[in-house]
This record gives C-alpha cells, sequence and structure tokens, in this order.
C-alpha cells in the first residue's frame, strides 16, 4: 500500500538525516530498508521479499524471528530486563553452562562481553595478565595474521591484519604475519601440504625474530571469515598449536565468525587437531538478537585469577536478555539438527552448486568452504588470478539485490552464508540468481 511505500521512504529518510553508519563514507550511502524477516527472508516495509544471503554480518545463524528465541527473549524481559554483572543470575550461569558444554575438555568458565571485539580485548588481556602471573614479565606482543578481522576496539582493531587497522593503530604490541591462503600463496607453494608447512615456517620465523619471550598470544580466526573463508589447510592449526607450546604462547582462536554452526561444526576448530586456550565468541551463539560476546578460557588461565583480581568488567557482562537468548538459541539449535543442517546444506547443496556455477561462468577463480561458509573468488583473468574490480563488484552486488538476494561481497569475493536454518529449495533459487548476476559479468 502507499502508507508502507512511504514507510520505506521515511526510513531511508530518518537514516540518512540522522544515522552515522560503520566503515563508510556517509554521503550518498543507499542501504536497503529491512523491516522485517523470517528464516531464511526479510522484507520491507512495503513486503518486497529478498533471501537472506548474508546472514547479514553473518551472524543470524539460526535464521530469523526464531519463535523460541523471541519467546525467550520476551519471557526473561517480563522477569528481569536487567541486572549488574557482580550477582549470580540463573540465566547467565545456565548460558555459559551450555556454552562450556560444547568447549574441549578443561574450558568451563566464559567471560560474557558486550560483542566480538570486546571478547578479542579480553582474550588478550587475560594472555597478557596469565603470563605476567607466571612471571613471565614482557610477555605482551600478540601476533596475528594480515588477513584477518577481529573487531573495532582498541586492541582487536590493532590485531586485524586487513585496511581497518591502518587508520587505528594506536595500541601497541601488535605484530603480524601471513598464514596461509594457497590461491594466493605468499609462500609459493602449489599445493596444501607445502602452503601449511611453509606457512608455519614463516611463523615460527616471526617469532623467533620478535623473540619468543615477548609473546603473550598467538591470535587466529580458526577459518579467516571475512578475509575470505580460507579454510585452514591439513596440519597448519595444529602446527599452530604445537609452536605455541614450544615458546609457551597462548593461543587465542576467534571463532566470532566461524563458531556456533557456521561450518555445520558447534566450533570451526573440531574439525582440526587443535585446542586453543581461549576461545573468542560472539554472532552465531544467539544469532545478534541481543548483542553479547565472550571468552571461553582454559582451566589453567582461569586459575590465574583464582586469587588474582581480573582487571576488566562491563556493565553489561552477561546481560540477562542476551543470556536468555543464548540458552534458548543453543536449545532450539540442538533440538532442531540446525548445525547438521548447515554441514548437510554445505555438503549437499551449496558446494556441489556453487561448483557448477564455476564450470560455467569464467569470472569464478575458487569456490572455497564448507557448512553454510562459502567464498566466490571473482577474477578477470583465471590465469593471472587478477581480482575483479571494484566498480564491477558494486555492479554485481546491484544486480543480486534487484534480484531478490541480499548479498555478503568483501572486496573481490562473494561470500555465501545463509542462516544454518536454510533450505535446499532455498538454496536452489539463491543458486538461480547468482547465475543470473553472474552471466551480467562482462570480463
Ligand atoms: N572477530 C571476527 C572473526 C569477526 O568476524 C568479527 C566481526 O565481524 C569480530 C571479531 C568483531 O565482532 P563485533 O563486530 O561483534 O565486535
Amino acid at each position: 500500500t502507499d502508507i508502507q511505500t512511504d514507510l520505506d521512504a521515511r526510513a531511508k529518510e530518518l537514516d540518512r538525516a540522522h544515522v552515522f553508519h560503520s566503515w563508510s563514507a556517509q554521503a550518498g550511502l543507499d542501504l536497503p530498508v529491512i523491516a522485517g524477516g523470517s528464516g531464511t527472508t526479510v522484507w520491507d516495509h512495503a513486503g518486497n521479499r529478498m533471501l537472506d544471503f548474508s546472514s547479514q554480518l553473518v551472524n543470524v545463524n539460526i535464521g530469523h524471528q526464531h519463535p523460541a528465541v523471541i519467546a525467550a527473549i520476551q519471557e526473561q524481559a517480563a522477569r528481569l530486563a536487567t541486572i549488574g554483572p557482580a550477582t549470580a543470575n540463573l540465566q547467565r550461569g545456565e548460558a555459559a553452562a551450555r556454552i562450556v558444554a560444547r568447549a574441549p575438555e578443561g574450558m568451563n568458565r566464559v567471560f560474557f562481553t558486550n560483542g566480538g571485539a570486546d571478547a578479542i580485548e579480553n582474550a588478550i588481556r587475560m594472555a597478557r595478565v596469565h603470563a605476567a602471573a607466571k612471571g613471565e614479565v614482557g610477555r605482551e606482543k600478540v601476533l596475528s595474521t594480515y588477513r584477518s578481522y577481529h573487531g573495532n576496539t582498541g586492541a582487536a582493531i590493532v590485531a586485524t591484519g586487513d585496511w581497518r587497522r591502518m587508520p587505528n593503530e594506536y595500541a601497541r604490541g601488535h605484530v603480524h604475519f601471513f598464514g596461509p591462503y594457497l590461491y594466493r600463496s605468499e609462500f609459493w607453494a602449489t599445493t596444501p601440504e607445502e602452503e601449511s608447512a611453509r606457512a608455519l615456517h614463516h611463523l615460527e620465523r616471526v617469532i623467533q625474530a620478535e623473540g619468543p619471550a615477548t609473546i603473550a598470544a598467538l591470535l587466529l580466526e580458526s577459518v579467516p571469515g571475512t578475509a575470505g573463508v580460507l579454510l585452514p589447510p591439513p596440519g597448519y592449526l595444529s602446527g599452530v598449536r604445537a609452536l605455541a607450546d614450544r615458546y609457551g604462547i597462548v593461543l587465542i582462536l576467534d571463532e566470532v565468525m566461524a563458531g556456533f554452526g557456521r561450518t555445520g561444526r558447534w566450533f570451526a576448530f573440531d574439525g582440526y587437531d587443535v585446542t586453543p586456550d581461549l576461545i573468542a565468541f560472539a554472532k552465531g551463539v544467539n544469532s545478534g538478537y541481543v548483542p553479547v560476546g565472550g571468552v571461553i578460557i582454559s582451566d589453567e588461565i582461569a586459575a590465574t585469577f583464582d586469587e588474582r583480581v581480573f582487571p576488566g568488567g562491563l556493565t553489561y557482562s552477561g546481560h540477562p536478555l542476551a543470556a536468555a537468548s543464548i540458552v534458548a538459541a543453543l536449545d532450539a539449535m540442538e533440538a532442531e539438527g540446525i548445525v547438521d543442517n548447515a554441514r548437510r546444506m554445505g555438503a549437499e547443496a551449496i558446494g556441489p552448486g556453487l561448483v557448477a556455477l564455476a564450470e560455467k561462468h569464467e569470472v569464478i577463480g575458487e569456490v572455497r568452504g564448507e557448512g553454510v561458509f562459502w567464498a566466490l573468488e571473482l577474477v578477470s583473468d583465471r590465469e593471472t588470478r587478477e581480482p575483479l574490480p571494484a566498480a564491477a563488484m558494486g555492479a554485481l552486488k546491484k544486480d543480486l539485490m534487484s534480484r531478490g538476494l541480499l548479498p555478503f561481497t568483501a572486496d573481490n569475493r562473494i561470500h555465501v552464508v545463509p542462516p544454518c536454518v536454510v533450505t535446499a529449495d532455498e538454496v536452489a533459487e539463491a543458486l538461480e540468481i547468482y547465475d543470473a548476476a553472474l552471466a551480467t559479468v562482462r570480463l
């Protein structure tokens, strides 16, 4: 109706006038209006629907408006809408218990934060204090990869490797290295095994050259997400674990994007032979229905703070609405087999479908991923692997939206990242849209 179309216009008008947006030049932003959603679909006020193959910022793992999560938030709001962190709260405890139940043996504590960035902040803080508590004064550096995103706050943005770090480099003690990425290997590797071994050699040399006794933590996304869904090659994560052990360094795995179902497993690292000391999580733990994140802590690091004050905290640590939403989201994911659905959709529908698209469209240089975590690497030349230019990416993104698909794009890539609840029919519909849109790209 006209009234609903007016609401869309009003939403755009208010947004342009008063809302300041993330990571953007503000003039000329033309963002889609989203008024509602259900499962893998979102719509504007006028009812124009789009398939959400972005899961927003790759966080709505359980899909939009899951009724059990909505009900849990409503019930908790009616019971107790907020409470300070220095209290014992049943929902907070239940949320923590459900999270550690999915973590490796020997990780039994959770520190809750407001999101992913401050989960990383606090994991880094724990690693540094833990080292100092052992008498290893001066173990302060954090090593992380160039191809990474860890969040927008003080240390997290400097630990980040991508372009967003550079205007923000005020935190000290951060060093970067190259992780494995066979398609654009930094190590002249031609096989996954070579890439893995040479990336590990490079990391060990960086550790030695920086001085092992100056390094508090190695920080890695188990599967680098925004940087391109870079599945680690065989032996890499276990090799990093071995280096951390050899040099007495804490291993922090960032599962903010990869965790809680995205790869078709509860944690992405479950698919590899590695146990971290600290796990940062956010996004998929409650699919963002209430902002939350946190750190899962090994018993050894937790023990550091038995008699020593932990120098960190937040007003909303373990907020009851967030806690209730975590309990409901994890229970629903378990009861409805949502993580397994993500695995099956990846193996049976998305993966084969994207490979078929690559056979047809010269512009696809590589398809990689698993579960509901995939990337299409777009190139203007398959031989040279020259990335598809930004203007062509922009046009493709517009075209996908005009065909009814909300995409996730980064650099020269389309990330195919629907909610874990996506159905085979929705995948088929999305593949047709990607197919039609890719056909418009002129090389
Ligand atoms: N770590 C990873 C791997 C992420 O992908 C993100 C967000 O995209 C973050 C950390 C930061 O999370 P947040 O935006 O909730 O602060």
